[in-house]
């Protein structure tokens, strides 16, 4: 019995590019000492206090079904968030809470796209993208934001792209690239999707985490609020990456719909991980720069490492978790670079490739290791680079 086309061509036939990291990962299970810089997990675990509030919730009894949308009171408080941090009028109504970013993603294109519409993303992208796409039965589009741009996407490039498309999904900080989204980026997107007649969907779930530069929400330009799907998350704001809370914030018919969905698929958040939430929330901005700091220092520890050489080009790595290393001038690509130096100096690092055409030729390293070892692998990781420079014959 055959499962269903959509599910069978779900991944469609892209290289997920993920094998370097499962085979880092049997290496560590068979016993070997990995460094491992691959994905987006924070090197410290949950906060204590956070912990407490689930335990707390729960023994209160908050082991029922929570209400779909959401408990009111985490909604009031998302809704507030997004008005401080943006200025743009929000209320609970314009709130959907989800488990995690992804549903969020889901569920944004799930509101935007019909059968068969034409949805865009942003190449270099996050590895869920084009299969989230296609899990609504839209077709996955990438476009490429290229290198020589610092990885901004250009607005000519876009506007040609987006002709009969239905939705644009951007991502700033963006994963993989690092990169913060410029103002006059922002805004050449934001005439895109009304020239075009485009759903934005906005992933910003690493909003608190910007090194250089500020985060802008497109929802804040004029106009854009009743187009624009906002993705949101505390996994990395709060590292709650398990807790598996998040949102789409949207205008109000939207998330109306968006219920019905919620309903019917996830059935909304256990509300023992919404009152963590709501507590983690509480802490406040002094609580998300803590959370975020490491990744700026080790971002600096990186830098000063890179200073002293020629071989490596950094991309500059102004938010989230991620630097995106040009290994070009080893004559090596992202996949090839990568194996290589995993089976010589036992530190695992993503190809570019795995995230796309547009950063071929590139590593992504996640910051994502205490102080000392990171700054140890990335000497290694810049040593090992230098030499194979020196001697491309031997690839
Ligand atoms: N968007 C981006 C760009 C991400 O990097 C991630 C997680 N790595 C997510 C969304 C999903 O995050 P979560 O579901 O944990 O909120």
């Amino acid at each position: 019995m055959q499962p269903s086309t959509r599910i069978r061509t779900l991944t469609g036939t892209e290289d997920d590019g993920w094998g370097l990291f499962i085979r880092a990962r049997s290496m560590i299970a068979a016993g070997e000492e990995v460094l491992e810089l691959t994905i987006g997990e924070h090197d410290i675990r949950t906060d204590p206090r956070i912990l407490e509030a689930i335990f707390r919730s729960a023994r209160d009894g908050h082991t029922g079904y929570a209400m779909v949308p959401g408990i009111p009171k985490l909604r009031e408080a998302v809704a507030k968030r997004l008005r401080d941090r943006t200025g743009v009028p929000t209320t609970p109504d314009n709130i959907l809470i989800t488990p995690g970013g992804q549903a969020a993603l889901f569920a944004s294109h799930h509101a935007a796209c019909d059968q068969g519409d034409r949805a865009l993303f942003i190449d270099p992208y996050y590895a869920t993208y084009p299969g989230t796409i296609r899990a609504v039965g839209a077709e996955a589009v990438p476009v490429q934001a290229r290198p020589e741009d610092g990885f901004q996407p250009r607005q000519d490039v876009l506007m040609e792209a987006a002709q009969g498309a239905r939705s644009l999904l951007i991502n700033t900080p963006n994963n993989p690239t690092g990169v913060v989204y410029t103002p006059d980026t922002i805004a050449g997107i934001a005439e895109v999707a009304e020239a075009q007649d485009l759903w934005l969907i906005s992933d910003e779930v690493y909003d608190t985490q910007v090194w250089d530069g500020h985060h802008i929400s497109p929802r804040a330009l004029p106009g854009m609020a009743e187009r624009t799907l906002v993705v949101g998350s505390l996994s990395k704001s709060h590292a709650m990456t398990g807790s598996r809370l998040g949102w789409v914030a949207g205008p109000a018919e939207v998330i109306d719909r968006l219920i019905t969905l919620a309903t019917h698929t996830t059935y909304g958040v256990p509300g023992y991980i919404q009152d963590a939430g709501l507590y983690a929330l509480s802490l406040g901005a002094e609580f998300e720069a803590e959370i975020g700091a490491p990744f700026r220092r080790r971002r600096d520890i990186l830098n000063a490492l890179l200073a002293g050489q020629q071989v490596i080009r950094a991309v500059p790595a102004q938010g989230a978790m991620y630097a995106m290393l040009d290994i070009r001038a080893t004559g090596l690509t992202g996949e090839g670079f990568a194996n290589a130096l995993l089976d010589a100096e036992k530190i695992a690092v993503m190809p570019g490739e795995s995230f796309g055409d547009a950063a071929a030729g590139h590593i992504r390293v996640a910051l994502t290791l205490p102080d000392d070892a990171f700054a140890e692998a990335a000497s290694r990781l810049i040593r090992f680079a230098t030499a194979r420079a020196a001697t491309p014959a031997a690839e």
